[in-house]
Order: C-alpha cells, then sequence, then structure tokens
C-alpha cells in the first residue's frame, strides 16, 4: 500500500519534473536548467523559477527601410511608395532582424 503511494508520486514527480523542462525550452531559462531546478528543488520551486523567466518568442522580421525618408515596411516593395509619391524612386534595403 505504501509502495504503491511511492510509485505513484515518483510518476507523477517525473512527470511534473518533465513537463516543466519542456515548458523552461521554451523560456530563457533552457530545458536542461528547468530539469534540474525542478528535480533538485521539487517541481513546486521549479515552476516558480520556470514562469519568472521570461518567453522565448524568436521571431524572424524582415524589414524594407527606406535610405531616404526612413520608413519601414514589412511586406516587399521594390521602390519606397512613400517616395514615390514624390516622384522619387529609391530601393529600399532588406533588413532581418530577430526580437525576443
Ligand atoms: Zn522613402
Amino acid at each position: 500500500m505504501d509502495q504503491d503511494i511511492i510509485i505513484v508520486g515518483s510518476a507523477l514527480y517525473l512527470f511534473l519534473v518533465a513537463s516543466l523542462a519542456k515548458l523552461g525550452s521554451k523560456r530563457d531559462i533552457g530545458g536542461k536548467k528547468s530539469f534540474l531546478y525542478s528535480f533538485c528543488l521539487t517541481p513546486v520551486v521549479g515552476f516558480i523559477i520556470v514562469f519568472s523567466s521570461p518567453k522565448k518568442d524568436i521571431l524572424h522580421i524582415v524589414h524594407y527601410k527606406c535610405s531616404r525618408c526612413g520608413l519601414e515596411f514589412t511586406d516587399y516593395h521594390r521602390n519606397c511608395p512613400s517616395c514615390r509619391k514624390e516622384g522619387v524612386n529609391v530601393r529600399l534595403s532588406r533588413k532581418s532582424m530577430h526580437t525576443y
């Protein structure tokens, strides 16, 4: 009877640790650290650590910037639409960046 509780408890413990490691891999802290913290300091502490860690949202954004007026576009334009209204054709330069 007592053994069952230990087995179920351990399984639950490991399940929580694994879940937190998975969540942590999507955050700044990373999966390995999340796993270690959750495993060594109990999943309760691990949960707090993982959720206080900022989310890792890596977005690859491509911008097209006009060197004349400084406007940035997220869509591709061969020439700057703003400058084009003034009768000037300005090629947009491609800029890619990562944001977190
Ligand atoms: Zn422009």
